[in-house]
C-alpha cells in the first residue's frame, strides 16, 4: 500500500472527553455520529494518555508519536535550567496574564513547535513521502510549508520582530482561526465562525467549518481538526456539563460525516480515528482540593512564571494541573524533599530517575524500575522491576505486567522521568485534588495531568485503521496506514 492508494485519514482530537462520559452520551442517544463510529467501528474505552496528562504533552505524542521525554513537551510549563526561566505554552487566563500574553503566545505558537519540540511530526514523515497534510487548530502541527501571519494585531507585532515571528511552519493546509490560514475560507474575520465569543476565531464551530470544507474538496490525504471546547466546560463546570457539550461536538463530527456523503459513505472514503488526549478528574468542592506547593514544600521554594534559581532559592516548583516538576538547587537533600511531600495531603506518589532506573514512591512503598530483561507488559516491552509492586498497584502473573489504578505507569513514568525538562521529581495529585497553576489559581471543577486512571484513559474510536491502545501509537499505527513505515522514518532514509 503507498499514499496513493491508501484511504484518506480523518483524525479527530477532542480534548478532555472523558471515556465514560462519551459513552454516556451515546447510550442517551445524544452522540449518534459518534455512536455510529463506535459501532461500526472499533472502540477503545481504556486506551491511555501520556504522563503528565496534559494538553501540550498529549498532542505532541500524538502528533509525534513520540513520549514527553523524547518530544521535549512535557506540559503546559516547565523550568528550563540552561535559559534559567520557566517556560509557558499557556493555561488559564491568571497565568496568561502573569507571563504576559505575548510571551505566552509566542512560546505557544512559535516555540513549542519551532524550538522545543525534538520529535519529527506525522506532518514532516508524511510530507517527505509525498503526502500532504491538513490541520485545523490543534497546537502541535510542524511542517515545511510556511504559513504567514494572517491577524493584523498580530502581524504588527510580528513585523516590529520583538517576540512573535511573521510565519510558522506547518502542513500544505494549515487552519487556526484568524490567525493562519492557507488560504480564505470564509468562516474568518468578525462575520467567521463561532459568534461574539469567538477568541480571534479559534474555537469549535470554526474547526468544524473548515473540517467539513477540507473534506468537501479532498484536500488532503490526512485531516486534522482539534475540537478543545470540552476540556474548559469540564474545568469550569464539570463532567455533567461535558456530556452536553458532547452534543455539540457530535452535531460538528455528523456534519463533517454528511459533506462526506453521510456516516456510511464517509467510512467508506475515509480512514477515521476520533480520540482524545487525556481524562479529567473532578475536584473536591472546597478549597482543600487547592494543593500549595509553596506552602508544603516550605521556605526557600518558588513558585510563579517568573521564578528562577537566585540566593535562597532551594526548590523551584512547576505546577501542571494534577502534576508537578520539582527542579532542587545543588545540595538541597532529595530524599527530604520526597519524604515531606508525599506526607502532604493530595500527593498521591513521588517520581523520579536515579542512577538509570525510574523510581516511584507511594503509601511508604517504593518501586524501581527499567525496560531490560523481566516482565512484559501488554505492548510486549520488558521491565525489570525491584521493590514493591503495590506502589503502582502492579501485579505480575506469569511473568506479565497488570495494572490497576495507574494504567501503563512504567510505561508513562519512563516517558517522563528521562528528560531533564521533568525536574529532579515529578509528583502527581491524589483524585479530588490539583496542584493548580503557575499563577496560584485553580480551576473549580475538574483537572488532569495526574498518573492515576481518571486522568489517563481515553476513547478512540477507530474505522479504517486498527484502533491505538496509547495515544503515543497514533502517528506510528497512521505512518503504517499510508505505507510511510513505523518510526524512525528518516532513519530508514538515510541507511538507503
Ligand atoms: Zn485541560
Amino acid at each position: 500500500m503507498n499514499g496513493i492508494t491508501s484511504k484518506p485519514v480523518l483524525l479527530l482530537v477532542l480534548d478532555g472527553i472523558r471515556p465514560d462520559v462519551l459513552r454516556a452520551a451515546i447510550k442517551e442517544g445524544d452522540a449518534p455520529a459518534l455512536g455510529f463510529l463506535a459501532e461500526r467501528g472499533e472502540a477503545v474505552w481504556d486506551a491511555v494518555s501520556v504522563f503528565p496528562s496534559i494538553t501540550p504533552a498529549a498532542t505532541a505524542a500524538i502528533a509525534t508519536g513520540a513520549a514527553p521525554a523524547e518530544s521535549g513537551i512535557l506540559g503546559h510549563a516547565w523550568y528550563d535550567r540552561e535559559e534559567e526561566r520557566v517556560v509557558v505554552y499557556g493555561a488559564m487566563r491568571d497565568t496568561v496574564i502573569s507571563t504576559g500574553p505575548i510571551k505566552v503566545f509566542h512560546n505557544n505558537v512559535w516555540r513549542m513547535n519551532r524550538d522545543d519540540l525534538h520529535a519529527e511530526t506525522l506532518f514532516e514523515t508524511l510530507d517527505e513521502r509525498g503526502i500532504d497534510g491538513a490541520c485545523v487548530n490543534f497546537p502541535v502541527r510542524r511542517g515545511p510549508h510556511e504559513h504567514p501571519v494572517r491577524l493584523r494585531s498580530v502581524k504588527r507585532v510580528a513585523d516590529r520582530g520583538v517576540l512573535l515571528g511573521t510565519s510558522v511552519g506547518g502542513p500544505k493546509e494549515y487552519f487556526m482561526g484568524d490567525l493562519f490560514y492557507s488560504r480564505d475560507t470564509g468562516l474568518h474575520g468578525r462575520t467567521g465562525a463561532g459568534g461574539i465569543r469567538r477568541s480571534v476565531g479559534i474555537n469549535d464551530a470554526y474547526a468544524a467549518g473548515v473540517g467539513a470544507m477540507l473534506l468537501r474538496e479532498k484536500a488532503a490525504p490526512l485531516t486534522l481538526v482539534y475540537f478543545f471546547k470540552g476540556d474548559s466546560i469540564a474545568h469550569h463546570k464539570g463532567l455533567a456539563a461535558q456530556q452536553e457539550y458532547v452534543a455539540t461536538l457530535d452535531g460538528y463530527v455528523a456534519a463533517m460525516f454528511e459533506v462526506a456523503g453521510g456516516p456510511e459513505r464517509a467510512l467508506e472514503e475515509y480512514a477515521v480515528l476520533a480520540l482524545s488526549d487525556h481524562g479529567h478528574t473532578p475536584l473536591l468542592p472546597n478549597r482543600h482540593r487547592y494543593v500549595r506547593l509553596r506552602r508544603i514544600l516550605g521556605e526557600g521554594t518558588e513558585v510563579g512564571s517568573r521564578a528562577r534559581f537566585e540566593p535562597g532559592v532551594k526548590i523551584l516548583a512547576v505546577p501542571n494541573g494534577r502534576s508537578a516538576f520539582l527542579y532542587l538547587a545543588d545540595g538541597v537533600n532529595c530524599e527530604k524533599v520526597i519524604a515531606n511531600a508525599l506526607s502532604r495531603r493530595g500527593v498521591d506518589l513521588a517520581a523520579w530517575s536515579q542512577g538509570g532506573w525510574g523510581v516511584v514512591r507511594r503509601l511508604g512503598r517504593e518501586l524501581r524500575f527499567r525496560p531490560g530483561w523481566g516482565s512484559l507488559d501488554a505492548s510486549g516491552r520488558a521491565w525489570e522491576l525491584e521493590g514493591d509492586l503495590r506502589a503502582v498497584e502492579i501485579e505480575v502473573e506469569d511473568g506479565e505486567v497488570r495494572y490497576g489504578e495507574y494504567p501503563d505507569a512504567l510505561e508513562r513514568l519512563w516517558g517522563c522521568l528521562r528528560s531533564p525538562r521533568s525536574g529532579d521529581v515529578v509528583l502527581s495529585a491524589t483524585p479530588g485534588y490539583t496542584f493548580g497553576e503557575l499563577s496560584q489559581t485553580f480551576h473549580e471543577q475538574s483537572d488532569h495531568g495526574s498518573l492515576h486512571a481518571s486522568d489517563s484513559n481515553v476513547f478512540v474510536l477507530a474505522s479504517g485503521v486498527a484502533a491505538p491502545r496509547r495515544i503515543t501509537d497514533v502517528t506510528p499505527t497512521l505512518l503504517a496506514h499510508f505505507g510511510a513505515g513505523g518510526l524512525p522514518v528518516i532513519a530508514e532514509d538515510r541507511v538507503s
